[in-house]
């Protein structure tokens, strides 16, 4: 495996035994501990982590950035909405990251933008054919770890391959499925793009909210979250319920419809979910 040093050098090291039977090891993003005596570099330890991202395996994750179309492939809200919830569960930050924009016309652009216009997440307006927005991508990146998410199709890579044209990325999957021994793993890189890191592997793909109770999935929705202590009852789940102020700022718009809606129907297979 390859660490980089703080010093930005990269040096071949192998693992100290004990964490090559750790069932997780190193993975990337990690922060670890060297010796070093002549040439040979050994990983001794593993510093703890911040937070660990399965699928792809990426440690100590900075944020994540879910890229979509509009029209090609079409806007996928509900897809998009639940990368950012998903984001949210895992404390990392997220911005949304519109691509292909040089395929819009203005009318389009703006329902993007107003789609977003009460949403609590950056949206960046970006075209890897034209170059906007790259500009506004780069100081975002810059020494952070990052993860893509997003259909296929929605032009990662070509996003990538804009931002630091070194890469020469293949279009299309970013990266192939990787066998290693008995199991078959999705083994992420980290690539070098704009004085950050970026995973190689697209995450969050699917959301998993194993283990959240119906009384916490308002606070994966951050505009949620910070209007609840206004609703008439301290145990409302903004459906219903009198005196909601969530509902209210729906009616008013200072709350996206569409991820109100999300909301309610994640609270829903959350309830489905549970055993009684
Ligand atoms: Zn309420």
């Amino acid at each position: 495996m390859v660490v980089r040093s703080e010093e930005g050098e990269e040096i071949s090291c192998r693992l100290r035994g004990r964490l090559r039977r750790d069932a997780l090891g190193v993975v990337a993003g990690d922060f670890v501990v060297l010796t070093r005596t002549g040439a040979d570099a050994v990983v001794e330890e593993v510093l703890p982590r911040r937070n660990l991202l399965d699928r792809p395996t990426v440690a100590n994750v900075d944020q994540v950035l879910v890229v979509f179309s509009y029209r090609d492939p079409p806007l996928d809200l509900g897809h998009v909405g639940r990368v950012l919830v998903g984001a949210e569960k895992a404390g990392v930050d997220a911005v949304a990251v519109l691509s292909k924009a040089d395929l819009l016309a203005g009318a389009e652009r703006r329902e993007v933008e107003e789609l977003f216009r009460a949403v609590p997440y950056r949206l960046v307006v970006t075209s890897s054919v034209t170059g906007e927005g790259l500009g506004e991508l780069r100081p975002l990146l810059g020494g952070r770890v990052s993860v893509l998410a997003g259909q296929s199709g929605v032009g990662k890579s070509r996003l990538l391959n804009a931002l630091e044209p070194g890469l020469g990325l293949a279009t299309g999957d970013i990266s192939p499925r990787v066998r290693r021994g008995r199991h078959t793993t999705r083994l992420a890189r980290l690539l070098d793009v704009d004085g950050g890191m970026v995973a190689d592997t697209p995450g969050f793909s699917r959301l998993d909210l194993a283990g959240v109770e119906p009384r916490q999935v308002a606070a994966l929705f951050p505009e949620l979250a910070a209007l609840a202590p206004e609703c008439r009852f301290a145990d409302c789940y903004h459906r219903a319920e009198p005196g909601c102020a969530v509902r209210r700022a729906v009616e008013e718009g200072t709350v996206a419809l569409w991820r109100y809606r999300l909301y309610l129907e994640l609270l829903t297979e959350v309830e489905e979910a549970l055993p009684w």
